[in-house]
């Protein structure tokens, strides 16, 4: 009888002998041989064990993504320059997929969604890396959205507020503010706690240097990061750009427990890259041409929008996807679609943008499905019924064009919403603390500016916000504090305001 040493030791043997037979096999599973390369796609021979959206390695540095896997030959999308490459190049898998070096070295930083700098502050020092493409938290480590999220944008934060862990839309034509909008809620961000990350894909490169620029005359990158791939990149990093963004805004949420707001500008040009893409790889184009996956595709990246239940730190992520439109038309495949993922939109049109309603935010459209459970008591008091004022108002107007005589409850009607439009008008790069803009809306809904001129109303209500500064900053206090407005702030306010408006003789 062999002893049970014995035979553990033939066992051995065996799989030593196995080992040895199989290794040129398992060779050729992980190298393989270019045969064609072109229009950003190189097909490999060989490499029988590449996963899906594995990272395989072609000679100079070079990285590409496996993409579409045969039987005997492998599809992969080059993230970057296919100049050194040709055919009879070896190829290696990794056995990685893909991920990008993420920490706090990076706040501050202008990266590539490989995550190189692209700035001239030299190398980072990050030890964690984070896979771009995970499944989002499930139901159980999330919590409802309840803390606001100021943009510092009177408009939104009083009629369509946005909650910390929320997605929210903004959507509209070409130079409508889009931009402009987002990178005011990043400057407003400044004693917010919030860390922002702004993706920008396919866009000029000189458009994104003028983000940047903002942001760092202003202060902010000493709370934000720039992720960028820009229009003259190749598809793929395009298509790579929101993945890298959400994995380091994944790092702030899930490891350091943070508030982060990540920003996607734009997701158009991100699914036309995809589909792009889909097209070299010879998919099947399906409605508008996009591949038959673009909606998994959104979907997926917008899942991953969260507000984190208390067990797993409470952390966020905010998410501002914003979406271009071709002549205000919502119906589009990819606008109807990212409508349908979020949790609201903010539809800024062309027409309210050149008749001076800036932001120029299409208030019947807009809507947020969560924020208002987040807004501040105060903010929700004041501003209670300005949405439906105002829509009922823009009605009104539009009706009332051809009227010659009006009764004097629809003059009085319309002269209310002309003062409470001109009231939400707000300059670029002049984000407002939440105090302010409740101060600002209060003293035009109670009906204060209807003696003003119209075209004062602006500059009478920077006036009434000074006055308070200067005069009676206990009650700016009181909002920013308490967060409430209790009928003894209130009528504190109104009494504010006769003072204010006696002092200037209206
Ligand atoms: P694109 O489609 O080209 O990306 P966009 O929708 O992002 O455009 P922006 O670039 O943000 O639009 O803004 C277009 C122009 O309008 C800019 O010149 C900007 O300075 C101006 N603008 C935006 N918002 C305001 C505002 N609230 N007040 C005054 N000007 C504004
Ligand atoms: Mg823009």
């Amino acid at each position: 009888m062999t002893s049970i040493a014995e035979r553990l030791r033939g066992l051995d043997a065996l799989v030593a002998d196995q080992v040895a037979r199989l290794a040129p096999q398992m060779d050729r599973a992980r190298v393989g041989t270019i045969f064609e390369v072109g229009d950003g796609v190189a097909r490999i021979y060989g490499l029988e064990d590449a996963m899906a959206g594995e990272i395989l390695e072609f000679p100079g540095g070079l990285m590409g993504l496996a993409f579409n896997l045969t039987e005997d030959s492998v599809e992969a999308v080059l993230l970057g320059s296919e100049k050194g490459i040709q055919e009879g190049d070896e190829v290696r898998s990794t056995g990685r997929l893909l991920e990008i070096p993420a920490g706090p070295a990076m706040i501050g930083r202008v990266i590539d969604p490989l995550g190189n700098p692209l700035d001239d502050k030299g190398a980072m020092q990050t030890q964690v890396r984070m896979p771009l493409d995970v499944v989002a938290p499930g139901v159980i480590k999330r919590q409802p959205v309840k803390q606001p999220l100021q943009t510092g944008i009177r408009a939104i934060d009083a009629m369509i507020p946005i909650g910390r862990g929320q997605r929210e839309l903004i959507i509209g034509d070409r130079q409508t503010g889009k931009t402009a909008l987002v990178v005011d809620t990043i400057l407003n961000q400044h004693d917010q706690n919030v860390i922002c990350i702004y993706v920008a894909i396919g866009q000029k490169r000189s458009s994104v240097a003028q983000v940047v620029k903002v942001l760092g005359d202003r202060g902010a990158l000493k709370y934000s990061l720039v992720v960028a791939a820009s229009a003259s990149e190749p598809a793929p990093l395009l298509w790579m750009a929101p993945y890298a963004g959400c994995a380091i805004a994944e790092y702030f949420c899930h490891r350091e427990k943070r508030d982060v707001l990540i920003i996607y500008d734009d997701l158009s040009k991100h699914a036309t890259a995809y589909r792009e893409m889909s097209l070299l790889l010879r998919r099947p184009p399906g409605r508008e041409a996009y591949p038959g996956d673009v909606f998994y595709l959104h979907s997926r990246l917008l899942e991953r929008a969260v507000k984190m239940s208390d067990a797993e730190g409470g952390g966020s992520m905010t998410a501002l996807p914003i979406i271009e439109t071709k002549a205000d038309d919502l119906s589009a495949y990819i606008p109807t679609n990212v409508i349908s993922i979020t949790d609201g939109q903010i539809f800024l049109k062309t027409n309210l943008f050149n008749a001076g309603i800036r932001p120029a935010v299409d208030v019947g459209l807009s809507v947020s499905r969560v924020g208002g459970a987040a807004q501040i008591r105060a903010m929700r008091a004041v501003a209670g019924t300005l949405k439906l004022d105002l829509a009922q108002y823009r009605d009104l107007a539009a009706f009332s064009q051809f009227a010659s005589d009006l009764d004097p409850q629809t003059r009085a009607q319309l002269e209310r919403g002309q003062r409470l439009t001109e009231l939400l008008k707000q300059p670029q790069y002049s984000p407002q603390p939440v105090e302010q803009q409740v101060a600002m809306v209060f003293f035009g809904v109670r009906g204060h500016l209807q003696k003003a001129p119209l075209d004062k109303v602006m500059d009478v209500a920077q006036e009434w916000v000074r006055f308070l500064e200067l005069e009676r900053p206990q009650l700016l206090e009181e909002i920013k504090e308490k967060k409430q407005l209790s009928e003894e702030l209130a009528n504190q306010l109104n009494q504010a305001a006769a003072d204010f408006k006696a002092a200037k003789g209206f």
